[in-house]
């Protein structure tokens, strides 16, 4: 068992990430994205509003992080990362991250 006592990392700095290329495209319906399923909802909660964006929750993708499953809503933008994670991105956080290459 590794214990973590290094303590030469505690001071806070500015970074910037790497220009990295990552693969994205936007998620609005069953199919969009080959690894974005729909959830099996029960027909109560199928017909629920989301809370993120006013789309019922039967509308919306799952799709399996490196944390664990997230939910999708229609407009989001699911990025392939560089160890070829996928998660899902907000449109508004997407803009101020990426620009197209
Ligand atoms: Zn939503």
């Amino acid at each position: 068992m590794k214990r973590c006592t290094a303590r030469k990392d505690r001071i806070m700095a500015k970074y910037r990430k790497k220009p990295v290329i990552i693969e994205a495209s936007r998620w609005w319906a069953d199919g969009d994205h080959p690894r974005v399923e729909m959830p099996k909802a029960t027909v109560k909660d199928a017909v629920k509003v989301c809370k993120k964006c006013d789309h019922l929750l039967m509308d919306h993708g799952m799709c399996e992080t490196l944390e664990g499953y997230h939910i999708v809503c229609p407009g989001d933008w699911i990025i392939t990362g560089i160890a070829d994670e996928v998660y899902p991105c907000k449109p508004g956080i997407f803009e101020k991250t990426y620009e197209a290459v």
